[in-house]
């Protein structure tokens, strides 16, 4: 007897959300099911709505921020148990075997899968994830917390973690929205000068409240040399997917700065070498981080009392949730929730 399932599903490149009654998938070998509590809607969702990634096989159902329960194992897992509480993220594992598996790097697998892209995802009551992509979320954390931490949080908490920059730096956030709402956090909790910088004034009391130490109003002043005023970043996490505001920050940056990247504008930065050659300053992309990471990240705002902020919308209420994220009127991350 084979139980059945509600799963929201994109069946065509640029089709419209469809709340569906499937099968409630069993788990393979090297596989768990979890019974998902909560999904969050993240921008990358757009690549399977839209069918914008290479090679994507429909229907599909989205989701890689998913927080829930482990419901099933498969056969071969053996440090996963039922009733666990686990989070599964952007990286939907790695194969072991390949050149960066076998430095360790599991990250950079050239055959890595991403959830809800590569599989079904978390916009569902279910789903079947490899044990390798498997987060434990701690105690403390709800589900509707957890979930945004396993794409927006683990970006930039892992990038920060990784960007060089030590107590007292000063550590520019671009962009207060699903990212830098909690990279700001994560900033002020890592110990850095933290600034925020944003388009306007209205985001000014948030970005204070969320820890920063300064604002620069990028619409009205030059962030670049405000941020030069206030010593040079050490780091700018540019979180805001906006080509031209964020090549105008590169003059922002230290000797040694590092402007780091982890979404990407639709256009191509435009970048004077000049000041990276005299600085010898850098400009890099970052790449989300492993499952190990999305559960150091849950660890961290456990530990430190980063929250993300949420709105809550059920699964059959999937259209608006999306058109919410899309929109940018979230503030600042739609969390599906599968109504218990
Ligand atoms: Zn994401
Ligand atoms: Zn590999």
């Amino acid at each position: 007897m084979i139980g059945k399932m509600k799963a929201a599903q994109i069946s065509k490149a640029a089709g419209d959300w469809e709340v569906v009654e499937r099968d409630v998938p069993e788990p393979g070998p090297a596989h768990v099911r979890v019974k998902v509590e909560a999904c969050g809607i993240c921008h990358s969702d757009v690549l399977v709505k839209e069918g914008l990634w290479p090679g994507l096989q429909y229907p599909r159902v989205p989701g890689h921020e998913v927080a829930g329960r482990i419901d099933k194992i498969g056969a071969g897992v053996a440090t996963w148990s039922e009733g666990q509480r686990v989070g599964v993220g952007w990286h939907g594992g790695h194969c072991f075997s390949c050149t960066p598996c076998r430095r360790g790097d599991f990250a950079m697998c050239v055959n890595r899968k991403v959830t809800g892209v590569d599989f079904d995802g978390g916009y569902a009551e279910y789903l079947i994830a490899p044990s390798a992509a498997l987060a434990v979320i701690p105690e403390e954390l709800p589900a509707e917390e957890a979930g945004p931490f396993m794409c927006a949080g683990v970006t930039v908490y892992n990038a920060l973690r990784h960007s060089g920059a030590r107590a007292g730096d000063v550590v520019a956030v671009h962009g207060i929205g699903g990212l830098g709402h909690l990279g700001v956090q994560y900033a002020r909790c890592m110990g850095f000068k933290t600034i925020a910088i944003g388009r306007g004034r209205d985001r000014e009391p948030l970005a204070t409240k969320l820890g920063a130490h300064h604002y620069i109003d990028s619409a009205t002043s030059d962030a670049g040399a405000e941020l030069q005023r206030l010593g040079g970043a050490d780091v700018i996490l540019a979180t805001a997917p906006n080509a031209e505001a964020i090549s105008a920050l590169v003059p922002g940056l230290s000797v040694d700065g590092r402007l780091l990247v982890p979404a990407a504008p639709a256009e191509p930065l435009s970048v004077n070498v000049m000041p990276l050659i005299m600085g010898r300053r850098s400009l890099a992309g970052w790449y989300s981080g492993t499952a190990r990471d999305s559960q150091d990240t849950l660890e961290f705002s456990v530990l430190s009392g980063v929250h993300p902020m949420i709105e809550k919308l059920p699964l059959d209420r999937v259209s608006e949730a999306y058109e919410r994220m899309h929109s940018g009127k979230a503030r600042f991350r739609v969390v599906l929730t599968m109504g218990m």
